[in-house]
């Protein structure tokens, strides 16, 4: 059946695609409609019609699916943070296990069999909102010449205006309304994406969940000195409690990366704190740290288990960031290896060791598929257990098969991005390796994406 562009059709919503969006169809033929959610009876305008499929755009709900919830934030339509805020949260776990269990069956070619066979229960969150221990608020203004922060709307970098999203702190309001109110007096202009003229580019909020402390970043297209009455600012963000450290980072690039390499401290530490099962961690703003710490805690206890450390193994922790797996897993190994590409991590990883009074983990700056065929080829060393934590775009063929060569017994995968774990498990399980167990642990409560923590062990050990 074919459509035009502003049709109006009503259609039942069957099914929610990878990025949240509702799937409809009509007599065959695929209609995806942002919002809608499954279980949905809506009547949706066709927008953009291709040979196969349409999109369209949700007009009414007609029959409200049983799924359906009152979503706490009132521009989670417009915004790009949430895409199933309206989505119960007991079915948003169901959503992303089943997006874990589709990529591993059609990229990754498991069985049916084997994937149930080696699932364990998701690890969903106790609250589902107000998690998140960071934030980066773009900076700009709206129509009538307002400055503005909130957050970019889906694939687009329109700023939707908001302070208080309901994912994060609520110390980020005040923080961002001082910072906007001083910018606003002192006439201090917002960066412009398309001119690249401006001051204030973004704003870089984070918070230890177990040590209150806060650190502010702002991230500016150009020198400190060019943002008037910088003291009084800092003055006023320091009545905030938990203010730890405030910083600027320049940031001249023409490009969508959020910093530049460059830190100064205006205020405070260059870093906060934050603890996950009893251990301390600092935390520099260019160094990674997982967003939802509570989940964390859960996310490592996973990789711990799987690990089944005894007490003498080599462990290698790939993507360590500021080496929290690798110090997480060091009390029970013999020797652990962080390999991290970012040397603030890497600066931050020692000093966590040396903290938490950690002697057996040894770090390394470099990109892991670098930086281990390097080493193994000089060294040989071996390797019981590797850990691999990487970005979404996953491993790249070299690590994995340096990783085949290097014989690990076991290997446990942390990632954040299904489809490419998907597929560096069948090239693993391709050579040598089996699939034994996964689990989903849900980090990001609200959104479309996923954590899984996968172990796959050698056949022949
Ligand atoms: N395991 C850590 C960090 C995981 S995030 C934790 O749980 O906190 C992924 C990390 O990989 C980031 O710190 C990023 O800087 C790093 N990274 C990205 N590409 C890399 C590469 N090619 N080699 C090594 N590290 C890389």
């Amino acid at each position: 059946m074919a459509y035009e562009k502003n049709d109006v059709v009503t259609v039942l919503i069957e099914d929610m695609g990878n990025e949240g969006e509702g799937i409809g169809k009509i007599d065959g033929y695929t209609i995806f409609i942002k919002d809608g959610v499954m279980g949905d009876v809506i009547e949706a305008k066709i927008m953009k019609v291709k040979k196969n499929y349409a999109y369209g755009k949700l007009l009414r709900i007609i029959e409200k699916s049983p799924y359906r919830v009152e979503p706490r934030c009132t521009v989670h339509r417009q915004c790009g943070g949430c895409q199933i805020q309206a989505l119960s949260y007991e079915m948003q776990l169901k959503f992303k296990e089943n997006k874990v269990k589709n990529h591993l069956l059609r990229i990754g070619k498991f069985s049916y069999d084997e994937i149930e066979k080696s699932k364990e229960e998701m690890i969903g969150m106790d609250e589902p909102y107000y998690y998140r221990n960071k934030a980066q608020f773009p900076v700009g203004r709206d129509k009538h010449g307002k400055i503005i922060t909130g957050f970019f709307a889906g694939r687009t970098h329109t700023i939707i205006p908001n302070k208080n999203c309901c994912l994060g702190i609520k110390e980020n309001e005040q923080i961002l309304e001082i910072i906007i109110k001083h910018m606003e007096r002192y006439q201090i202009v917002p960066y412009d994406e398309y001119t690249k003229k401006g001051l204030v580019r973004h704003i870089l909020i984070r918070y230890g969940f177990s040590t209150g402390e806060l650190m502010v970043c702002l991230i500016l297209n150009g020198r400190k000195e060019q943002f008037t009455c910088l003291t009084k600012m800092i003055e006023d963000l320091c009545t905030i409690k938990g203010m730890a450290s405030i910083c600027v980072n320049r940031n001249e690039e023409n490009t969508n990366v959020i910093l530049g390499k460059e830190i100064q401290v205006l205020w405070g530490k260059g870093y906060i704190t934050d603890k996950i099962h009893g251990m301390t961690f600092r935390i520099s703003p260019l160094s990674f740290y997982q967003v939802n710490p509570l989940q964390t805690e859960k996310l490592y206890e996973k990789v711990l288990e799987y690990g089944d450390l005894k007490g003498n193994e080599n462990v290698w922790d790939l993507y360590c960031g500021i080496g929290t797996i690798s110090l997480f897993l060091s009390k029970k190994a013999g020797k652990v290896y962080g390999v991290e590409v970012i040397p603030q991590a890497i600066k931050d990883a020692k000093k966590n060791a040396i903290i938490n009074d950690v002697h057996n983990a040894e770090f390394f700056v470099g990109k892991a598929e670098e930086f281990l065929p390097e080493y193994n080829k000089k060294y040989g060393e071996k390797a019981d257990i590797i850990v691999v934590d990487p970005p979404r775009k996953g491993c790249q063929k070299e690590l994995l098969e340096t990783i085949v060569h290097m014989k690990p017994d076991r290997l446990v995968y942390v990632s954040c991005d299904s489809s490419t774990l998907a597929r560096d498990l069948r090239f693993l399980c391709d050579r040598g390796f089996e699939l034994k167990r996964w689990v989903c642990v849900d980090m990001f409560g609200m959104t479309v994406h996923v954590e899984t923590v996968v172990l796959i062990q050698r056949k022949d050990t």
